[in-house]
């Protein structure tokens, strides 16, 4: 892999970290305490193309290399994990995976709209009763007539409250597995579908997260995305990639708690001097340091993979699974090199560890990633 970033790929990461300075880490903390992000970023995140990267330029998006979407993610995680939550989301699991999977008409009509920030999108796949085990999912889909007729209901759904559209995975017949599942493009006003916000989360305090429940949704059976019993197949290759923008989030978040911690340790003096020049201080700097490279190499190799053609689901576990624990402990060792300033929400380092805990445990906890991972390995499933 070339390391070195072609011109373009240094504009977008310097454009990212510009909007980032800008738009997002002013209002990180506001936002954080609020309990919600200022709605007006999707737009401006539209407009700076940062929600089409990868979109063919036909559908409305900014074309550009995985490489470039994981630059930018990698910015809007080190501003603020809420907004680069709704980026992952909205593109990276549902506009992406409408390009990918969608047919011409659900293009035509979803791309345009999601890419510029006119409609938010989310991936309503886990439910109340599975999450890590997401093929047993128990909502169901009914053909009647020329349409589906969907129960069910959604949990821990990013952007659900705010979105326009829900990519709904749903059971269409009663095969064990995954055979039975199918994809659907569900309009978030669609009658029969209430949404709640589910409150009180430990990080990620800016962003939407709701619980969706189905009583009775109609759609039509142009709303189902890929054939029938594809939906599977839909939400994890979705969730490869997703990974992948997971980990550069990380990355975000790691790089900003390492920017934090050594700014500090020059600043504040005790026993005489800054903290900068105790050896222990300098062994948690440089641990962080290490953590950030590595988990960078391992995201950006994904990158690579997938603009290269090659197999990457397994990659994307790997660095998924490090870059998320990385962050946690990256996080938490800029706290403890804050002493007590870093457990108030006047520094940033608090909010940096309370946002990186979710990470392992989201798009694949970070058990089921060591699963995934022993299972490429030696061939056998241990789930
Ligand atoms: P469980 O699956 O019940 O797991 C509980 C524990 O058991 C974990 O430690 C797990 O690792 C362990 N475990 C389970 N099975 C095994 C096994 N076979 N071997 C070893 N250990 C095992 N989902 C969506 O569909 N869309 C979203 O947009 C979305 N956003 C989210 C946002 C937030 C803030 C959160 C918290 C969750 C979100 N999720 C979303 C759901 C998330 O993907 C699930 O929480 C996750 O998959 C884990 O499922 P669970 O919470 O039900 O935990």
């Amino acid at each position: 892999m070339d390391l070195e970033l072609s011109p373009e790929q240094s504009a977008a990461r310097r454009l990212a970290r510009d909007f980032v300075e800008r738009e997002v880490a002013p209002y990180a903390t506001e936002w954080d305490r609020a309990e919600a992000v200022d709605r007006g970023i999707v737009r401006k995140l539209g407009e700076t193309g940062f929600l089409g990267l990868t979109v063919p330029e036909e559908y409305g998006g900014s074309a550009g290399d995985h490489l470039t979407y994981v630059l930018v993610t990698e910015e809007l995680g080190r501003g603020d994990s809420s907004v680069r939550g709704i980026v992952s989301v909205s593109l990276g699991l549902v506009a992406k995976s409408i390009a990918a999977w969608g047919s011409e008409d659900q293009k035509r009509h979803w791309l345009p709209r999601l890419t510029s920030g006119e409609a938010v999108g989310c991936f309503g796949l886990t439910e109340p009763g599975t999450g890590s085990d997401a093929a047993n999912l128990t909502t169901r889909a009914v053909r009647d007539g020329g349409d589906w007729v969907i129960d069910g209901a959604k949990m821990f759904i990013t952007n659900g409250t705010w979105a326009d559209v829900v990519l709904l995975f749903a059971r269409t017949n009663d095969t064990p597995g995954h055979k039975g599942v199918s994809a659907f493009l569900v309009p978030a006003d669609a009658p029969g579908l209430t949404r709640r916000e589910v409150h009180g989360k430990l990080g990620l305090r800016g962003q939407a997260t709701a619980e969706l429940v189905l009583e009775g949704v109609r759609v039509p059976a142009s709303a189902m995305v890929a054939p029938e019993g594809k939906g599977f197949s839909v939400a994890m290759s979705a969730l490869a990639k997703g990974r992948m923008s997971v980990a550069a989030g990380c990355v975000g978040i790691a790089q900003a708690a390492l920017d934090a911690a050594v700014a500090y340790a020059g600043e504040r003096e005790q026993f005489g001097g800054p903290i900068a020049r105790h050896q222990l201080v300098q062994e948690l700097i440089s641990d962080m340091a290490v953590d950030v490279d590595a988990a960078r190499l391992l995201t950006w190799r994904v990158a690579d993979h997938i603009d290269r053609g090659l197999p990457f689901a397994t990659e994307s576990s790997v660095a998924k699974l490090y870059a998320s624990e990385a962050a946690v402990r990256c996080a938490n060792a800029a706290l403890q090199v804050f002493g007590g300033y870093g457990y108030i929400d006047e520094y940033p380092v608090g909010k940096l560890l309370r946002d990186a805990r979710v990470m392992t445990l989201y798009e694949g906890t970070s058990q089921i990633h060591k699963l995934l991972i022993g299972r490429a390995l030696t061939g056998v499933s241990a789930f």
